[in-house]
C-alpha cells in the first residue's frame, strides 16, 4: 500500500489525485490531507476516504460544521499542522496541490522528512528555487513533477545524459485568449478568461494560462527541476494540449511525450514512481490525437513570458517578485478590480521597484515575497 498525504485535496489537482486513488483502491491510501475553506468537499472526503487527519488551513471557517459529523477522521485547524502531517513515518508520498507560494512551509517539512514529493505547487519552486535546491542537497527527498509538461519531460529525460540534449520544450495551449485579436484583450472579462480551451483547472492557474504567466512560471520551474540553463528551455504553442514535453537531442532526433489532457496521468506517475503506473483505462489510440499543430509564441500577445525569462536569468529574488506580484494581480483581476492586461503591467512595475538580491536564507526570501505583495497592491504611481 502507498500512503499519500495530499495537500489541497479540495482543488482541481486534488480531485485528480482522488480519482487516481479511486482507480487503485487496493494500492493507494489517502492517509491524510488538507483543504483550505471548502468544507463541503472536506465532508465528502472524510466520508469517502476516512483519512486519519484532515487539516483545515483557513482560520475563518465555521469550526462547528465538520465537528458535528460522525467520522473517524481527526480534524485539525491551522496551517501549522501541515508540517506535521507530511512528516509522519507512514507517509510514502506527499502531493503538494496547494495553490500559491504559501506551499513553501509544508514543502520544507516534507523535504526535511526525506519524503518523495509529487510537486504540483509550482509557485513554491519558482519563488524559493535556490533555497529549495540547497535543502534538497542535504536530504534524501526527491521532487517528482506533477505539472504535466514537467512530468512529461521528467519521463523523457530520465536516464539521459544532459550533454546529449540540445534543448527541452514546454508546450502551451495559449489559454483562453489565444485566438482573440490583440486589440480586444484590454476589455476581456473574468468569465471569458476562466474558459480554458483544453484543461479544466483551478481559477488562478486558468488566468495564468490566459496571460501565459503559467508557462512563464513553468520555464523557471523547469530550470530548477532539470538544472537546465534558460537558453535551452523553449516554449511552443500547441493548441491541442496532447504533446506536453519535447526533448531535442544532439543526434538530431526529437522525442515527444503525448497523452490526453488529463491530470490523472502525471499525478499517477508521480505516485507510483519509480515503478510504472499500472493500467489506467482511458482512450489512448494515436488516431484520436488529431491535427497536432505547433506554432511560435507571439511575445506581443504574451508580454509576461519575456519578462519571466529575464527574471529567471537574473535569478535570486527576481522570480520571487514576479510570482508574488502575479498572485496579487490575479486576485485583483478575479475580484474585477483590475483589467486583464494590468496583470502583466503590475508584475513589471513591481519588478522595477524592488532591487534584486541573492539571499540564502528562507527569512530573506520571505521578506522579499511579502514586500513584493505589498508593492504590487499599490497601484497609484507615487
Ligand atoms: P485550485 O484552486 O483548484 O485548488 C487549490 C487548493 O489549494 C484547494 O484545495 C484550496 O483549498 C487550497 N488552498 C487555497 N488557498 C490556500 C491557502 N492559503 N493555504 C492552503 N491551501 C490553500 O488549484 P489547482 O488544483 O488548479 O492548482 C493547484 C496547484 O497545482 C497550483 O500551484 C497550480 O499552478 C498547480 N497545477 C495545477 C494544474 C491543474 O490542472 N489544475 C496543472 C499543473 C499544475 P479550498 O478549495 O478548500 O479553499
Ligand atoms: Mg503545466
Amino acid at each position: 500500500m502507498i500512503n499519500i498525504s495530499l495537500l489541497g485535496a479540495s482543488g482541481s489537482v486534488g480531485e485528480s489525485c482522488l480519482k487516481v486513488i479511486d482507480r487503485f483502491p487496493d494500492k493507494l491510501k489517502l492517509l491524510n490531507c488538507s483543504i483550505h475553506s471548502n468544507l463541503k468537499k472536506g465532508l465528502e472526503i472524510i466520508t469517502k476516504y476516512s483519512p486519519e487527519y484532515l487539516v483545515i488551513t483557513d482560520s475563518n471557517v465555521d469550526r462547528g460544521f465538520l465537528g458535528t459529523k460522525k467520522s473517524n477522521t481527526i480534524i485539525l485547524y491551522g496551517d501549522s499542522f501541515l508540517k506535521e502531517i507530511v512528516s509522519f513515518n507512514e507517509i510514502d508520498i506527499v502531493v503538494t496541490a496547494i495553490v500559491g507560494a504559501i506551499g513553501i512551509h509544508p514543502t520544507i517539512s516534507a523535504i526535511q522528512a526525506n519524503k518523495k514529493i509529487g510537486i504540483a505547487n509550482k509557485e513554491t519552486l519558482v519563488t524559493f528555487g535556490p533555497y529549495i535546491k540547497s535543502l534538497l542537497k542535504q536530504s534524501k527527498s526527491e521532487l517528482i513533477p506533477v505539472d504535466s509538461e514537467h512530468n512529461a519531460l521528467f519521463q523523457l529525460i530520465n536516464h539521459k545524459k544532459k550533454e546529449n540534449i540540445n534543448c527541452i520544450t514546454l508546450t502551451a495551449s495559449g489559454g483562453s485568449f489565444r485566438d482573440f485579436p490583440i486589440e480586444d484583450l484590454k476589455n476581456v472579462t473574468v468569465e471569458q478568461a476562466l474558459k480554458h480551451p483544453t484543461w479544466k483547472m483551478g481559477p488562478k492557474i486558468t488566468i495564468d494560462s490566459a496571460s501565459l504567466v503559467n508557462k512563464s512560471l513553468e520555464v523557471i520551474e523547469a530550470h530548477f527541476l532539470f538544472d537546465m540553463p534558460y537558453e535551452k528551455i523553449e516554449i511552443v504553442i500547441h493548441p491541442e494540449s496532447i504533446v506536453h514535453g519535447i526533448v531535442e537531442n544532439k543526434d538530431g532526433s526529437v522525442e515527444m511525450y503525448a497523452s490526453h489532457p488529463d491530470m490523472i496521468f502525471p499525478v499517477a506517475h508521480s505516485i507510483f514512481y519509480p515503478n510504472p503506473t499500472p493500467e489506467i483505462l482511458i482512450e489512448r489510440k494515436p488516431a484520436s490525437f488529431k491535427n497536432l499543430t505547433f506554432k511560435e509564441v507571439d511575445y506581443k500577445r504574451y508580454p509576461a513570458l519575456p519578462l519571466a525569462i529575464q527574471s529567471g536569468k537574473m535569478g535570486g529574488t527576481a522570480p520571487c517578485i514576479y510570482n508574488a506580484a502575479n498572485e496579487v494581480a490575479v486576485e485583483l483581476f478575479l475580484k474585477q478590480e483590475i483589467k486583464f492586461l494590468e496583470i502583466t503591467e503590475i508584475i513589471e512595475k513591481t519588478l522595477n521597484k524592488i532591487p534584486i538580491s541573492y539571499p540564502e536564507s528562507l527569512e530573506e526570501f520571505l521578506e522579499i515575497d511579502s514586500l513584493a505583495r505589498k508593492t504590487a497592491k499599490i497601484r497609484k504611481e507615487s
